[in-house]
């Protein structure tokens, strides 16, 4: 998979000193990514995309659990409080596709750190245009389909709902598809969680009960 994230720095250079730091200031740990994008589109490679990184931590996407060993991590250079610039946004648009097409990654799997670390992680965020993303064939938007089991059809889309608080998971899945959304689980939020998980289900196995 491809997890994205923003690296809430205030620019790509200290960005790129926190990634290249083999000593990091006390209570952080090392950090890594495959790609760094900054603000104006420039793209550094840092890691291999056959070799580890370590951008993901503790989550699940479809029951896939050591995301590290599983994904593609590619930090945007954003603080998480301003809209991503085009540039960084066409610099990321021609990256995905030689990524996907390399490891053979559908567009479902491509994700944000909050889809696989709900309530621990928010990047990045309900800035984050992944409606554009999904025009291109680089990650999904849903339509509406009628309203089904929401908790059922989140995790059949990927979302680690096991280990994830109700609240956390309502608030990630917002933040990526229904940055407006307010209040308790809505119909349109159902409607939207059964569609997600009728065309695009990461746990193929897994059931969902029909409402
Ligand atoms: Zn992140």
């Amino acid at each position: 998979m491809v997890v994205l994230h923003y690296t809430a720095m205030t620019n790509a250079e200290d960005a790129l000193r926190r990634l290249c730091d083999d000593c990091p200031p006390e209570g952080l740990g090392p950090v890594s990514c495959h790609y760094l994008i900054s603000e104006t589109g420039r793209i550094w490679q840092m890691v291999r995309e056959r070799d580890r990184a370590w951008h993901a931590g503790v989550g699940a996407w479809g029951g896939r659990e050591d995301v590290n060993s599983h994904s593609i991590g590619i930090e945007l250079a954003n603080t998480g409080m301003h809209p991503f610039p085009e540039p960084q946004m066409a610099a990321l648009e021609a990256l995905l596709p030689g990524i996907l097409a390399r490891w053979s990654i559908a567009p479902a799997r491509v994700i944000g750190h909050s889809d696989m670390a709900p309530g621990r992680k928010i990047d990045p965020g309900p800035r984050f245009d992944w409606r554009r993303l999904a025009r291109q064939g680089l990650s999904v938007w849903p339509g509406a389909a009628r309203e089904g089991d929401f908790h059922a059809d989140l995790a059949r889309f990927g979302y680690p709902v096991e280990a994830v608080a109700e609240a956390d998971l309502l608030e990630a899945f917002r933040a990526r598809f229904r940055p407006h959304g307010r209040g308790a689980v809505s119909a349109e939020d159902r409607r939207i969680a059964r569609d997600l998980a009728e065309r695009f289900p990461a746990r193929a196995g897994a059931h969902s009960p029909t409402a």
